[in-house]
């Protein structure tokens, strides 16, 4: 499959939904001239969101990130995070009393947000622990990988309560070469520890493409062809993409580069319907 300009395809659609992290940013900050990106997106008139498997803080602090990263024009409204989905679980469950969460104080945002009183896991002891309604795992840092992993796994042996795991990737990388263990990692060792299966939430599954695809109809009346995925990712932005039935666009910017993206492609049976270097490009 041959490379194509980012804007030529997006010439095809009537919105976009991008993927943050390896389309928009990187580890190195933002990806060279993005904002030329977004600026043409603004051009078009067609509505984006960004759709990122971030449970690490709330769409605003997300925004104020881009902003700060010198990204102009991200609204908070328009960036939906896995979080926001383990936050709908936790109201539409009708879950009262305190969430325990692994996480750093800026992801216990989404639980605030459900009108919930978060306690961070390291608060968690034999005393308190019959009051926790269930457990988020929203990031991979604020918490003892060895102390608080251990609360986690003899409270969720104890109770009987849901885990939601708000971000399934299990690695990101934090360098050309180097990954480093992400949220859905952590939670991959307790459940296979209890033999037990959480509640994942981000892409592939289908909740965020749905969110986004009824936000969007808010405004107009979209089909699913009329939408275009950006994602850097074969198994996350791309499957998810393909399952939801919107066209999917994979960019050469984060997790899949340009040498190994024919032989990924092919490994993994995941095709996008275009590859592009970049969306600047
Ligand atoms: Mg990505």
């Amino acid at each position: 499959m041959r490379t194509k300009s980012f804007n030529s395809v997006l010439s095809k659609y009537k919105a976009v939904f991008l993927d943050s992290y390896g389309v928009i940013k990187n580890h190195a900050g933002l990806i060279p001239d993005v904002q030329k990106a977004i600026n043409h997106i603004r051009l078009t008139g067609m509505p984006l969101r960004v759709l990122t498997n971030d449970a690490s803080r709330s769409p605003l602090l997300l925004a104020e990130n881009f902003d700060k990263l010198g990204l102009r024009g991200i609204k908070p409204s328009e960036i939906i995070t896995s979080g926001m989905m383990a936050k709908e679980y936790l109201v539409n469950k009708g879950k009262k009393g305190k969430v325990a969460y692994l996480g750093t104080n800026n992801s216990a945002d989404y639980i605030r947000d459900a009108d919930l009183e978060p306690i961070s896991i390291s608060k968690v002891n034999e005393a308190n622990m019959h009051e926790i309604s269930a457990v988020v795992f929203l990031d991979d840092e604020g918490y003892d990988w060895n102390k608080d992993l251990n609360t986690t796994v003899n409270l969720l042996r104890k109770y009987q309560i849901p885990a939601i795991v708000a971000n399934s990737d299990v690695i990101y990388p934090v360098s050309k070469n180097n990954v480093a263990i992400a949220t859905g990692g952590v939670a991959g060792l307790v459940e296979n520890i209890l033999g037990r299966d959480f509640i994942h939430y981000g892409k592939p599954d289908s909740q965020m493409f749905m969110y986004g695809f009824e936000q969007l109809n808010k405004i107009r009346k979209f089909n699913r062809k009329d939408i275009l995925m950006v994602g850097d990712t074969l198994h996350t932005d791309i499957l998810g993409g393909n399952k939801f039935g919107i066209s999917t666009v994979l960019v050469l910017t984060g997790n899949t580069s340009a040498e190994e993206a024919q032989i990924k492609i092919k490994a993994t049976g995941v095709i996008p319907d275009y590859i592009c270097k970049s969306i600047v490009e």
